[in-house]
């Protein structure tokens, strides 16, 4: 998964996490400058990912609670589905994303 980082219109202190998904979508998240808090879009086939402060945590909860809801009970993450990188938000500082790919993605 591919992630660019773009600044928001009028809203400096706004970054809005994109990638394209292999499905189709657009998803998009957005992370506001100093908060603690982490964003996130869950795409129609299953790929997640979060923006933010402690984004992987965050990921890995939301994830958990589902299980355990049953709310995901056609698609499964392991281990390998999970990964984090790293960009630069617009004002210069380093922006967190977490995301995870189910091993087998919902069609779109
Ligand atoms: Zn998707
Ligand atoms: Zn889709």
């Amino acid at each position: 998964m591919e992630f660019t980082a773009y600044p928001v219109r009028n809203q400096p202190d706004v970054v809005e996490v994109r990638y394209d998904c292999q499905c189709g979508c657009k998803p998009r998240a957005r992370y506001h400058r100093g908060a603690d808090e982490a964003n996130y879009e869950h795409c129609c086939c299953g790929r997640v990912h979060f923006v933010g402060v402690r984004a992987d945590d965050r990921l890995r909860a939301y994830l958990e609670e589902r299980r355990v809801r049953g709310e995901d009970a056609d698609v499964t993450y392991t281990s390998t589905s999970f990964g984090k990188v790293t960009l630069a938000a617009p004002w210069g500082e380093p922006v967190t994303v977490a995301y995870a790919v189910p091993d087998r993605p919902r069609q779109h």
